[in-house]
C-alpha cells in the first residue's frame, strides 16, 4: 500500500481483525453482486468504501421514486432519468472510491446466463428480492464451489446467512427440507407489506461484515449461524443450521434452477407485474419507439430502456427483449400485450 492508501483505509487497519494484511487482500480482492435494490445499495456502498477492489453488480430494474426510502445509492435525478440501477450505482460508487473498479450489468440472471455471469468471483452476494433467483443463485454457488451470502428484509424484519458450499448449511438445506417455500410465508412481499429501511440496512451491514471477512481472508471469524432480527419489537436471533444430508442441492448436486427445470418464462414481478423473460433479441429501441407511435403514451427512452403506457397497462422493454408488464398479474395479459405491442 503506498501512503495514501494507509491513511485513507487507516481506520480499518487499525481493527485488529483486519490489519494492513487484511486491507491488502481487501484491495486486490472481487465480489459479485445480485440485485441492487434496498440491501445491494449498502451491501456495495460499505464495500466500496472499505476498499474491495473489484465489485460486478448485475441488476435488471430501473429506479422509481419510491425506490428511494431505501436505496441508499440512488437519488432524485436517478428515478426521474429511470436510469437503469447498475448504472446509476456505478456513478455514485465512483465518486465515492475512484480506485475500485465497478463493473454494472443490466441483466436479468437466468439459468442461461448464472455460470458466466457469477464465475471468477470468489464471493457472490445476494441483494435480490425474490426466492427464485436466490435459489439460482444458491446451485450457481454449489456448482462452481464459491462462498454466498443470502439476505432478505421485508417489513421490520430481516434475515441472513453466510453459505460455504459443501462445508455449511446452504440455501435448500435451510428452506427446502422444511417445506416451507420460503422464510416469510407466500404472499409478504416488499410489494403487499411494505419494508423499513432500517431493516433492509442492518442485515445489509452484516452482510457486507461477512463479506469483509471472506474478502479479507479471514474466513475463520465467519458467523455461520442464521441471524435474524426484527428492528421494530427489538428481536435477534442467531440459530446454527445442520446441512441436510439427503439436500437436493449441495449434496445431491440436483441443480433444477441452473439447469432452467424450475425457472419459468414468466414470472410475477412486484404486487402487480409480469416480467417476460430475455428472449435473447436484440431490440432497437427507437424503432419501437417510432412504430408504436400514438398507440402509447407517456414514452420514456434512454439507451437502456423504453418506457410506455397502453392503457391502463404499463410497459418497459430492454434491448435484449426482455419487457415488465405493469397492471396486471396475469401471464397471458402480459404475453398477449408484448405480441401485441413488441411484436413475437
Ligand atoms: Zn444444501
Amino acid at each position: 500500500m503506498d501512503p495514501k492508501q494507509l491513511e485513507k483505509y487507516s481506520r480499518q487497519i487499525l481493527f485488529a481483525g483486519i490489519g494492513e494484511e487484511g486491507q491488502e487482500r481487501l484491495l486486490r480482492s472481487s465480489v459479485v453482486l445480485v440485485g441492487c435494490g434496498a440491501l445491494g445499495t449498502v451491501t456495495a456502498n460499505l464495500l466500496v468504501r472499505s476498499g474491495v477492489g473489484r465489485l460486478r453488480i448485475i441488476d435488471r430494474d430501473f429506479v422509481e421514486s419510491s425506490n428511494l426510502q431505501r436505496q441508499t445509492l440512488f437519488d432524485e435525478s436517478d428515478a426521474r432519468d429511470a436510469l437503469p440501477k447498475a448504472v446509476a450505482a456505478e456513478r455514485h460508487l465512483r465518486a465515492v472510491n475512484s480506485d475500485a473498479a465497478i463493473e454494472p450489468l443490466v441483466a436479468d440472471l437466468n439459468s442461461q446466463n448464472a455460470v458466466e455471469l457469477l464465475s471468477g468471483f470468489p464471493l457472490i452476494l445476494d441483494g435480490t428480492d425474490n426466492f427464485e433467483t436466490r435459489f439460482l443463485i444458491n446451485d450457481a454457488a454449489v456448482c462452481l464451489g464459491v462462498p454466498w451470502i443470502y439476505a432478505a428484509a421485508v417489513g421490520s424484519y430481516g434475515v441472513t446467512l453466510t453459505i460455504l458450499p459443501g462445508k455449511t448449511a446452504c440455501l435448500a438445506c435451510l428452506l427446502e427440507s422444511s417445506g416451507k417455500s420460503n422464510g416469510f410465508g407466500v404472499e409478504e412481499t416488499c410489494d403487499t407489506v411494505g419494508v423499513l429501511n432500517s431493516a433492509a440496512g442492518i442485515v445489509a451491514s452484516i452482510e457486507a461484515a461477512e463479506a469483509t471477512k471472506i474478502l479479507a481472508g479471514k474466513t475463520d471469524q465467519l458467523d455461520t449461524r442464521l441471524t435474524s432480527c426484527d428492528v421494530w419489537v427489538g428481536r435477534f436471533h442467531s440459530i446454527r443450521v445442520e446441512r441436510n444430508p439427503n439436500c437436493r442441492a449441495c449434496s445431491r448436486r440436483e441443480l433444477l434452477y441452473l439447469e432452467g427445470d424450475a425457472q419459468p418464462h414468466v414470472t410475477m414481478c412486484g404486487r402487480d407485474s409480469v416480467q417476460i423473460h430475455e428472449r435473447r433479441r436484440n431490440l432497437d429501441l427507437s424503432e419501437l419507439a417510432r412504430r408504436l407511435g400514438r398507440a402509447a403514451e407517456d414514452l420514456r427512452q434512454n439507451a437502456f430502456l423504453l418506457h410506455f403506457r397502453i392503457q391502463p397497462y404499463e410497459m418497459t422493454v430492454f434491448p435484449d427483449g426482455r419487457a415488465v408488464v405493469k397492471g396486471t398479474r396475469d401471464p397471458a395479459v402480459a404475453r398477449s400485450l408484448y405480441s401485441r405491442y413488441i411484436g413475437a
